[in-house]
């Protein structure tokens, strides 16, 4: 019994647990009608009983306060796709999973088939073992500017410009110590992704060099995906995209966010709408082979209709992927700080959420992954779409955390996950100055840590 939890006006909510041949897990709440739930079978009783609270005070406070609960039901996480492989590997049938996400967890009819849908279409990438292959990420965290909702690693050129060259070249010490580990141990890379911060801001014979010896010490025979984040469509010109799709890079993201320019302005981007039909345009001439681009919903002024133009927009140029962001609080409260218009509710985030996946739907796109964030507008969701055979492999084993990636660069988050399922989490720094002092004297380190957990 926990009975001196309060909330609102004074009122106190009572919780009892009953551990007999059943358990029993009472909550209730002053002035309110109590609720009960009796398991017969609950293995894990502790996990049990913690959802067990939480999905009685959901219905006490949802029947109370009159309010619909949030189709996530008591799921607060960010990769609510864990949830359903987890149930998957303790040999539950899909059945059995759908039941147990509508009644232990609460969640919507239309979430829980989204969950299990993406779940259903993950499960082919994962491997046995979580060492070999291995995925590897690579931060460049520079810029053209900042968007004034980041949140990642990414230092404005005009202002740090000046750190590029350093931070290249501890860099590259970086790459060929990973890639000198990885043939040593004969371990293979199945997916590589240079992100950050956007990567084409780098250019001419640095792009080229960096591209060459990711080529060379890390692409191996079973690498089946090669990303390059060219986020910022201004970066894209036609020298800088051959040199990609002749470094053998398959994937790039040109993310509009939005196809509307009186946005663009607003968020601190410094392309325009044509820029993003251009730089399209060029990757498909040099034979990029797939494209993605994101959008983020909820942005500064912008309602259903203005969405709805972005979509049609994208839906235009025939992307190979499409990646639906919510705006998150955190990001939207600077925003909101500097512009004092992000305004979005639950049923308004909702009806372009659903819109966004109509439009996905009529480009022969399915959802493949997802993720939630904190302070997500409107308590949405993030989800990757994609065309048959072009989801990105990368981004499963990212978000699932059942394969070991190993971070380089500025930024670069190493996961080190082990056989058990356990997870280890390790950054590189962010900054690039900070990033290009430290490394030669961390790498050492970072590399006996490594070849410890992967020859494990
Ligand atoms: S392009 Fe992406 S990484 Fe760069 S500043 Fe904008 S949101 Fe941040």
């Amino acid at each position: 019994m926990v009975p001196h939890a309060r909330f609102g006006q004074g009122r106190l909510v009572t919780i009892e647990v009953d551990r007999g041949e059943s358990l029993t897990v009472s909550v209730s709440v002053s002035g309110c009608e109590p609720w009960t739930m009796v398991d017969w079978d609950a293995l894990d009783q502790e996990r049990r009983i913690k959802e067990r609270i939480r999905l009685g005070l959901l219905r006490i406070l949802a029947a109370s306060y009159d309010l619909s609960p949030s189709p996530w039901g008591i799921l607060t996480g960010v990769r609510p796709t864990k949830v359903v492989h987890a149930l998957l590997d303790a040999g539950l049938s899909w059945q059995d999973i759908r039941l147990e996400l509508i009644e232990i967890y609460a969640l919507s009819l239309e979430k829980a088939d989204l969950l299990m849908d993406v779940a259903r279409r993950q499960r082919p990438y994962f491997h046995p073992a979580p060492n070999n292959p291995v995925s590897v990420y690579i931060g460049i965290p520079f810029c053209p500017t900042r968007c004034s909702y980041c949140s990642f690693a990414a230092y404005p050129m005009h202002s740090h410009g000046h750190l590029l060259q350093g931070f290249l070249a501890a860099l590259r010490l970086e790459i060929s110590a990973v890639g000198r580990l990885l043939r040593e141990l004969g371990l293979e890379v199945e997916t590589i992704y240079l992100g950050g911060g956007t990567p084409t801001t780098v250019t001419g014979s640095d792009l080229t060099q960096l591209l060459n010896q990711i080529g060379t010490e890390l692409h191996t025979a079973r690498t089946r995906e090669y990303t390059v984040e060219a986020g910022r469509p201004e970066t894209l010109s036609l020298e800088t995209l051959s040199v990609i799709r002749e470094a053998g890079v398959g994937r790039i993201s040109i993310n509009p966010q939005t196809m509307h320019g009186s946005t663009l302005s607003a968020i601190g981007r410094q392309h325009t709408v044509e820029d993003v039909y251009r730089a399209f345009d060029l990757a498909r001439e040099v034979g990029i082979p797939m494209i993605n681009m994101d959008i983020i919903l909820g942005l500064p002024g912008e309602k259903l209709p203005q969405v709805e133009y972005t979509l049609q927009e994208i839906s235009s140029l025939g992307p190979d992927n499409l990646t639906v962001h919510s705006l998150a609080m955190k990001r939207a409260s600077r925003l909101k700080k500097a512009l004092d218009v992000v305004e979005m509710g639950h049923e308004q985030g909702a009806a372009m959420v659903n819109l966004a996946g109509e439009y996905a739907a009529l480009l022969g796109m399915v959802p493949y992954y997802l993720y939630r964030q904190r302070h997500i507008l409107g308590g949405l969701e993030n989800i990757g779409y994609a065309t048959p055979k072009t989801a990105s492999i990368y981004n499963i084993q990212m978000m699932e955390e059942r394969q070991t990636i190993i971070g380089l660069g500025g930024g670069g988050m190493t996961k080190l996950v082990s056989s058990d399922g356990s997870l280890v989490r390790e950054s590189n720094p962010k900054c690039p100055a900070t990033y290009s002092q430290q490394m030669k004297a961390r790498l050492p380190q970072k590399m006996e840590r490594l070849r410890q957990h992967l020859s494990g």
